[in-house]
């Protein structure tokens, strides 16, 4: 089921993304880029990491969002649940799991 991709970038100069936590559609620049590592969701700090990526408001009510609907094994089409402990650290300003 694709529910997107039509609409990437809208026709409009400045590319938008929709927050997978609370579905809101804010400027790319805006939301922080997520990538899938193996298991785990991890922050896409300088925008360079290969990969299908999701984006979120760096908050961490959004990623609680995220987990709660289960966005994000349907952002990165997996089947489990990923582990989204590296994303958590960074929001709450603790950058011990990002590289
Ligand atoms: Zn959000």
């Amino acid at each position: 089921m694709r529910q997107h991709g039509k609409l990437e970038y809208g026709g409009q100069a400045v590319p938008q993304r929709t927050c997978v936590g609370c579905r809101a559609r804010e400027a790319k620049s805006e939301l922080l880029r997520l990538v899938r590592v193996e298991g785990q969701v991890v922050p896409d700090l300088r925008g360079q990491l290969p990969g299908r990526g999701a984006s979120l408001h760096p908050a961490v009510k959004c990623l609680e969002l995220a987990e709660r609907r289960r966005a994000f094994p349907r952002a990165f089409r997996v089947p489990g649940p990923l582990d989204v402990t590296p994303v958590r650290a960074h929001l709450e300003g603790e950058p011990r799991n990002v590289m």
